[in-house]
């Protein structure tokens, strides 16, 4: 497969594209250590939405499913297709759950801090969406390097990223997708190492 499309998405920003069906997205982290959330639509249906805990189960009949990594992304109730599935990941520790909020930012004492939702808010706008017609706030936080605690009671808690400079996941689409990226705007928590950075995009075709 050839690159078709390349394109940096700056420091704490979000953007959306369209991405054929056959075709490979892959989302790098340049200098390493940075989240990007990830939300899919079917590209003719925007109801119909990539439900980041539900692939995590329905991926484990099918080998790796996790909510820290997994083989093939769904779409939700009632749709249930398959719409795209990981074809290389260089890092293996992802996290299926919610992305950073504004009340999120502000239970980190950070009121008013920018946040995942003013990237996903300013991306989809461009396709006539706003988040209010998004299903879930549970996304792919591709890199994000999370933590379900068994020992104290399935509590979330976030570590450093591992990712390094120049890992990536790879995804191919399954049906023509529109993508939303988050180039996560988080320095206060730990999940970008508190310094936030660009996140690269390529398109294979
Ligand atoms: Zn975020």
């Amino acid at each position: 497969m050839k690159i078709v499309e390349e394109f940096v998405i700056p420091k704490c920003t979000g953007k959306a594209f369209r991405l054929d069906r056959g075709r490979v997205l892959r989302v790098i982290e340049p200098e390493g250590g940075q989240v990007a959330g990830l939300m899919f639509f079917n590209a003719h249906n925007y109801k119909e939405q990539f439900m980041a805990e539900f692939s995590g189960s329905l991926s484990r009949f099918t080998g790796l499913g996790t909510r820290y990594a997994m083989g093939k992304l769904f779409s939700k109730v009632p749709f249930e297709n398959l719409m795209l599935t990981v074809t290389d990941d260089k890092v293996g520790k992802h996290f299926a759950g919610p992305h950073c909020t504004t009340r999120m930012m502000a239970l980190l004492k950070a009121p008013g801090h920018r946040s995942c939702t003013d990237n996903f808010t300013d991306a989809l706008r461009e396709f006539g969406l706003e988040l209010q017609d998004v299903y879930s706030p549970s996304v792919f936080n591709a890199f994000m390097n999370a933590h379900i605690d068994p020992e104290r009671e399935g509590t979330i808690t976030y570590g450093p990223p591992t990712g390094k400079k120049g890992d990536y996941i790879e995804f191919r689409a399954e049906m023509d997708v529109l993508v939303a990226v988050s180039a996560c705007p988080d320095d206060v928590s730990e999940v970008n190492g508190h310094v936030c950075k660009e996140i690269l995009i390529q398109v294979l075709a």
